[in-house]
């Protein structure tokens, strides 16, 4: 009894997860701003305009209004009704599918736009791997009348022309990257770099939550939109109102972020999914790129290596900082699959639901289905898990496959 008296004056400072990260953006020991000097002035300034109009109902206000007449927000949670009763569980799904573009990349992009619009700037700059943010940012970019120069690397433009035109026709530049393995880390280095020279009119748009402060804590803010839906729309969906599992799959972990943040502060276990080859908190160790510090596939001598999976949107050999930080905490857990699983996983979802998922989102289905088999998933478990994207990027690579 004394104990319990005493205690709430003894105690730290309840830590308040998943919220704003301070200056140094630090997450635990991660994050961070690792950037050449001549970056840090224009960091600092994205981060004081976001602070500022994050903090203005205003702003808010017509991000809202953007997301509901041109992204079609709120997204629906759609109760996977067959597949439920297939894996003896409540399998609820939050529609990221559904969205303009079809995937919850225009989230982040719509509210960056908006706050480089804001800050004065004429032009977006910004990496991409697959294509799927390259698009969302000349999308955007149209939108709000500003240019928009998209980095991408010589061997992802071949392998994505379909995304390469979809780019242009918007109206974006696609500038090639021919160094070194010429995919989405040496367009991130290469658009970086250019950022450097270009800071006074440009602004960089970047695509998850990964960079120097403040773009983790920001993207996860512009993303928090879905967890903040599925928490409201759990309230009715639900007789308990809170799942028992939050599933997203992780490639830098923007659309799990966003999810996870609807439900940091309840009992739901949080659940991300990465690919095997692209695992930065299965397998990662602790290294610096692209100006953030967290985890990252490397060799011995800290070379970042390629990441491999068959879903290009989880193709980067890192992972945002923050969820290396709810790992350390034991808040959230960060497991594997593989793509012969998601791609059974596209199929079954396909055919029991009627929906194609993109396969970076089949993987969180992947792991549902997995865990629900070997009891991971106790019978009857609540589950939400965020439908990223939709598949009709990837019909063609499943096309080959199946
Ligand atoms: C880009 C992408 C991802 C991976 O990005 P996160 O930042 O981890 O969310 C996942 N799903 C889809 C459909 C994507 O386009």
């Amino acid at each position: 009894m004394g104990d319990l008296l005493i205690r709430p004056h003894r105690a730290p400072a309840r830590v308040q997860l998943m919220d704003d990260p301070g200056p140094l953006g630090r997450f635990g020991e991660y994050g961070g701003r690792y950037v050449p000097e001549s970056l840090i002035g224009a960091c600092r300034q994205v981060e004081e305009a976001f602070r500022s109009a994050w903090a203005d109902p205003a702003f808010r206000n017509q991000l809202a209004g953007l997301l509901a007449t041109h992204v079609g927000r709120p997204t629906p949670l759609t109760p996977a009704v067959r597949l439920s009763a297939e894996l003896g569980v409540t399998l609820l799904l939050k529609r990221e599918d559904l969205t303009h573009t079809g995937s919850h990349k225009i989230n982040n992009v719509i509210g960056q736009a908006l706050l480089a619009t804001r800050m004065g700037h004429k032009r977006l700059i910004a990496e991409t791997g697959a294509g799927q943010h390259g698009v969302a940012t000349a999308t955007a970019a149209a939108m709000f009348g500003l240019s928009a120069t998209v980095f991408m690397g010589e061997r992802d433009i071949e392998r994505q022309a379909l995304n390469v035109f979809r780019m242009r026709m918007l109206g974006a530049e696609v500038v090639p990257v021919r160094t070194g393995a010429r995919t989405l880390k040496d367009a991130t280095s290469e658009a970086m770099r250019h950022w450097v020279g270009a800071t006074e009119d440009s602004y960089y748009c970047m695509g998850s939550v990964l960079g120097p402060m403040p773009y983790p804590w920001m993207v996860r803010e512009f993303q928090r939109v879905i967890g903040d839906e599925a928490r409201r729309q759990c309230a009715t969906a639900l007789p308990t109102a809170v799942p028992d599992y939050v599933v997203a799959c992780v490639g830098g972990g923007s659309n799990a972020a966003g999810t996870f943040a609807g439900f940091v502060d309840t009992t739901a276990k949080l659940v991300g999914v990465e690919a095997e080859g692209g695992a930065g908190a299965s397998r990662g160790t602790l290294g610096v790129l692209h100006g953030v510090r967290s985890m990252f596939l490397q060799d011995d001598d800290g070379q970042v290596l390629e990441a491999h999976s068959i879903a290009a949107g989880l193709d980067y050999p890192g992972i945002g900082p923050e969820h290396v930080h709810l790992r350390d905490l034991g808040r959230a857990r960060y497991v594997t699959v593989d793509d012969a699983e998601v791609v059974e996983a596209v199929v079954r979802l396909a055919r029991t639901e009627g929906i194609v998922a993109a396969l970076e989102s089949a993987h969180a289905v992947a792991w549902v289905i997995r865990a629900a088999a070997d009891g991971t998933l106790p019978a009857g478990s609540t589950v939400v898990l965020t439908l990223s994207g939709r598949g009709d990027k990837d019909i063609s690579a499943l096309k080959e496959l199946l």
